[in-house]
């Protein structure tokens, strides 16, 4: 009978163990192999930071897990649940509002770890994250619109530099090289926004430690510092990001950062599911497995990659990295098929090959089987090892040409607008800021979830609103401009609907327009009883 072997993950680990297992099973008919990814492609995510500056497409760092894995069965669905007694996986509903149950005699955990800023106040509702090909996306998008805005707001210096500075926290690899690539983008393109001044650029990064890249030789590391920094980067090291609103930064030591574009970088948790999970786990969160990579007490239970906790030869355990995965994914295949054909085991003995980290504009660090190199060479060399790891000659060859144009055409600077709308979203205002002025447009409704605001009239303060109260309607039902500023008077978390959203909402639940109207005539009554009394 066949065994069937459900891969749950579709990045480095997951389906370098699909390919690895498509490989073993030699035209023999003994293996079923499923994969389960939430996107149908692959995303290389060593070259993502490149898509922040255009130098390749959007596109050329995916790659369709179909093509990739022609012998696999591929379920594009989320993980909702794994019921490791009954040996099955449950994937989300889809079209049709049901489940979907998956059974296994083998199961590969490859889930990979998550962004989480949960406990970071503002950092959910403003910072961006910078893991997958919708992040990076968002991200040059949002760059793009902040030029764009920076432009016509030709009169307003605070707003101006908000729009013009971009803060990347988090030194290490993927940081480092968000930065790199932002600063090299915002910098060339400057020229195209005939009212942006390159010097008003500010493009920051900060880093916890006492230098960048801990994961590199210091000298290798000041060398990354030195050319960041001459490139226009600003360095702050010792510096921890403690909060975030929509239009500053809020350092540990209270320093604020006018800003609208805020990246985080932050360490990596484990995936949210594994938590429910009846399976030895590290403090951390992440599955704890033998050096054979099956997850302790359990044989038919594999795990890999960024959620595991992979023994390393060299004492420790393996560094997160896309080399190790794809490593360890070669052991985990041939352990699974030794165990469904009898064999001998193997164990992760991989003690890696290197490090590097590119500082674009044609230069990198590296530091490979103990050799350091850093400067254009190890630049080449980054392109060269990354180009022959991509899978597929199609994507490398498109890597290979979009590479060679950028040498001799302008960076792609369209903004692609996907989806009209952000729909409700959450804000997090800091005591003292103000969520809008009196005068300025009515074009969305507050709702607040924690925190307090104040509402002033020509400068007094005339109420106070605390959580379960909302404001801004009344811009919005009488379709005038704000009557009164709103300022946030204790940290506040406010859930905020759009006017389209607002309107549209109110138009078809006459009760909801109706509740709302006539809070707004309270509070004109109030207000006009206010003044007459003073
Ligand atoms: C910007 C950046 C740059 C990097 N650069 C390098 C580098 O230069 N060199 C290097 O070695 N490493 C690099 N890394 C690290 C490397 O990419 C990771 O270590 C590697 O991707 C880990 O592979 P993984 O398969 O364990 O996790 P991931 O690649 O994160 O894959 C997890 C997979 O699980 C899927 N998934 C998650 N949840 C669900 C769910 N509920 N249902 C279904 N599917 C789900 C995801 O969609 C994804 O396909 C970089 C990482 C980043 C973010």
């Amino acid at each position: 009978m066949k065994q069937r072997i459900v891969v749950l993950g579709g990045g480095f680990a997951g389906v370098y163990v699909a390919r690895e297992l498509e490989h073993l099973a030699g035209g023999r008919d003994d293996l079923h192999i499923t994969l389960v990814s939430q996107e149908n492609y692959f995303v290389f995510q060593p070259m993502l930071p490149e898509v922040i500056s255009g130098t390749i497409g959007l596109v050329d760092v995916v790659s369709p897990l179909r093509r990739l894995l022609p012998h696999t069965d591929i379920h594009v669905r989320e993980v909702e649940a794994i019921d490791v007694g009954r040996r099955v996986v449950i994937t989300s509903p889809g079209f049709r509002p049901h489940a979907h149950e998956i059974p296994y005699d083998h199961l590969v955990v490859a889930l990979g770890a998550v962004t989480d800023f949960r406990g970071m106040r503002g950092l959910p509702e403003h910072a961006f994250p910078f893991k997958n090909l919708g992040d990076a996306l968002s991200l040059r998008n949002h760059i793009i619109r902040s030029l764009e805005e920076a432009a016509v707001e030709d009169d307003d210096a605070e707003l101006r530099q908000q729009l013009l500075t971009f803060v990347v926290a988090g030194g290490g690899f993927s940081g480092v090289e968000v930065a790199a690539e932002l600063n090299d983008f915002v910098r060339r393109v400057a020229r195209n926004y005939r009212s942006v001044d390159p010097n008003e650029i500010r493009v920051m990064l900060l880093h916890s430690q006492e230098r960048i890249l801990p994961e590199m030789p210091e000298d290798l590391a000041r060398f990354a510092e030195k050319i960041l920094t001459r490139r226009g980067v600003e360095i702050r090291l010792n510096t921890r990001l403690s909060a975030a609103t929509g239009v500053e930064a809020i350092l540990g030591d209270g320093t604020r950062i006018p800003t609208r574009t805020l990246v985080s970088t932050v360490p990596a948790f484990a995936h949210p599911l594994l938590e429910s999970l009846p399976l030895p786990k590290a403090k951390n969160g992440r599955l704890e497995v033998t050096r054979e990579l099956n997850v302790k007490e359990s044989d038919h239970v594999w795990s890999l990659g960024d959620c595991a906790m992979v023994p390393a030869a060299e004492g420790g355990f393996a560094p997160p990295t896309a080399q190790h995965a794809i490593r360890e994914a070669a052991v985990v295949a041939h352990n699974i098929v030794t165990s469904i054909r009898g064999g001998k085991r193997r164990t992760f003995d991989f003690r890696g090959l290197g490090k590097m980290g590119s500082l674009g504009h044609r230069s990198a660090v590296a530091e490979i089987f103990g050799i350091k190199i850093s400067g254009f060479l190890a630049w080449w060399m980054w392109r060269t090892i990354y180009l022959m790891k991509m899978p597929g000659w199609g994507r490398r060859l498109k890597v290979a040409v979009s590479w060679t144009l950028d040498l001799f055409l302008p960076p792609e600077l369209v903004q692609l607008r996907v989806g009209s709308s952000r729909g409700i979203g959450r804000e997090h205002f800091e005591p003292g800021q103000e969520v809008f002025r009196e005068g300025d447009l009515g074009d969305r409704v507050y709702i607040i979830v924690k925190g307090e605001a104040e509402v002033l009239k020509a400068a007094q303060p005339v109420a106070r609103l605390r959580a379960g109260e909302c404001f801004g309607e009344m811009a919005l039902l009488n379709e005038t401009r704000r009557n009164a500023t709103v300022r946030c008077a204790a940290a506040m978390d406010a859930l905020s609907l759009p006017k389209s959203e607002f309107t549209l909402l109110s138009a078809n639940l006459p009760e909801l327009r109706s509740s709302f109207q006539k809070m707004a005539d309270a509070r004109n009554e109030n207000s006009v009883l206010a003044s007459k009394e003073s």
